[in-house]
């Protein structure tokens, strides 16, 4: 393969598996507690939906379906009253404090309009109604959680500067007094003159995990968004700082910017232990802190990651593409010594995936490794021929593909895998590693049998 000196972007047909972003229902209910998601659809995304959420199906979750039916399709029945009857129903039920509606393919087809009918109902029934479209047309997989955060911002409270700042002088003033037994007064002042919101949905724990890391550089997290209740949003208005953990969140961010008037922290994400320190080093660098101990925080992550570092230096891999975290990924394993060939991605952002993209670059040229080429939509089919040709050692792929290829003698991880473990910050490096070298691992066990090569196809070949 050349080494190129700057990144190289291509875009493909859009040919490519991936899973319909109404997925996003899956891990949202379970952050949003009090949260009930209607996916208004037709019986393909219920068949989807309940498919690919295995056994969650049996646990009563939060979310269901309004399936469309013949009369919906022909105007022949009401979309406000059949949609007022299930919401009644979900009310009485289940008594949410939030639902939210996804729209789908269909409701885009036959213009359903759900952002006219929601306000209205949610007047009728005193519950509040957010319409987000997370439809297979527009979006893929991930980008879901992009639609029903942007969604959001638009009902969490207005900031408040004035009351904000009043609130502060009181905790000052009650500093002053308390100085002589507080120790830390001159931190708590630092750490209350910055407004930070976090927005991105993350497990509790690992929310609890990225708390600390901040507040060890004197940066205390004001909320998130999404938070654990819909009724503790945090509040966003202009003076407040935002900043994203994911990278398929570049909606959220823009309606963050341009409908609230944030501002919004530009930073990689944090994923991997150099991702984790480049993204808090901009935060600080944005509130004027200097960061301490971040360095060898790192170095000591670095150490614990040996053994699997061991297993992947020198593999190459190739990233199919299907949830948009291929980048941040494909950057945190070149960096463990890994060749990557192809970052296939469904969407790409070059704004605000602009600090990861230049992270990546100086991640390439820091281990002298081959800058990747990344595909925006790509082609499946295109990714099987160049994959027959440089015979990767790994492909990070969906569940269509993985079994044919591993037929065919390529080691593969399921991509989707990499969305719901716990990934980001320090403590979750291991965990990255620990998917990554799984088929690897598998292989050096089983190798000595003979068997990589199962497909008539690849023998003929
Ligand atoms: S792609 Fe469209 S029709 Fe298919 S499951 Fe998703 S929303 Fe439903």
């Amino acid at each position: 393969m050349k080494t190129l000196e700057t990144l190289t972007f291509e875009c493909e047909t859009g040919n490519y598996h991936t899973f319909c972003p109404i997925s996003c229902v899956a891990w949202l209910y379970q952050k949003i507690e009090d949260s009930f998601f209607l996916v208004v659809g037709t019986k393909t995304c219920g068949y989807f939906l309940q498919n690919a959420l295995g056994v969650t199906i049996f646990a009563e979750p939060r979310y269901a379906m309004a399936e469309s039916e013949e009369g919906d399709i022909s105007a022949q029945l009401n979309d406000q009253e059949e949609l007022g009857r299930i919401c009644l129903q979900i009310k009485r039920d289940r008594n949410p404090s939030v639902i939210i509606w996804i729209g789908t393919c269909t409701t885009e087809i036959i213009k359903m309009d759900l952002e006219g009918i929601g306000p209205k109902l949610e007047k009728d029934l005193g519950i509040p109604i957010i319409v987000a479209r997370a439809n297979g047309l527009d979006y893929a997989f991930t980008q879901g959680e992009d639609t029903v955060l942007a969604a959001m911002t638009h009902r969490c409270p207005e900031y408040n500067v004035l009351k904000h700042k009043q609130e502060k002088d009181l905790v000052r003033g009650l500093g002053v007094n308390l100085a002589k037994t507080t120790v830390s007064y001159s931190n708590k002042q630092e750490s209350d003159d910055c407004i930070l919101v976090l927005f991105g949905s993350l497990p509790s724990t690992v929310a609890s995990q990225l708390n600390p890391e901040l507040e060890r550089q004197s940066i205390r997290v004001s909320g998130w968004l999404p938070s654990q209740r819909y009724t503790e949003l945090p509040p966003l208005g202009k003076g407040v700082y935002v900043c994203g953990i994911n990278p398929f969140l570049s909606r959220t961010a823009t309606t963050l910017m341009r409908r609230r008037k944030c501002q919004l922290i530009g930073a990689p994400f944090p994923i991997g232990p150099d991702g984790t320190r480049a993204w808090i080093e901009k935060i600080c660098s944005v509130f004027n802190r200097k960061p301490h101990g971040l360095e060898e925080r790192e170095n000591q992550i670095w150490i614990g990651l040996k053994d699997y570092i061991g297993i992947v230096t020198g593999r190459s891999i190739f990233f199919m593409g299907d949830n948009l975290l291929e980048i941040s990924i494909a950057r945190f394993l070149i960096r463990c010594g890994m060749i990557v060939y192809e970052i296939g991605i469904p969407y790409m952002d070059k704004r605000y995936q602009a600090a990861e993209l230049s992270l990546l670059r100086d991640t390439c040229i820091k281990m002298n490794t081959p800058m990747p080429r990344i595909v925006e939509k790509p082609d499946n089919y295109n990714q099987m021929q160049r994959m027959h040709e440089l015979k990767p050692d790994l492909a990070i792929t969906g569940m269509a593909h993985a079994n044919p290829l591993e037929a065919r003698g390529i080691d593969t991880k399921w991509s989707v895998e990499f969305t719901f473990a716990q990934i980001h910050g320090f403590t979750n490096a291991r965990d990255v590693l620990e998917l990554v070298t799984r088929p690897l691992r598998r292989n050096t066990d089983l190798g000595c049998l003979g068997w990589n090569n199962l497909s008539k196809q690849a023998i003929a070949i």
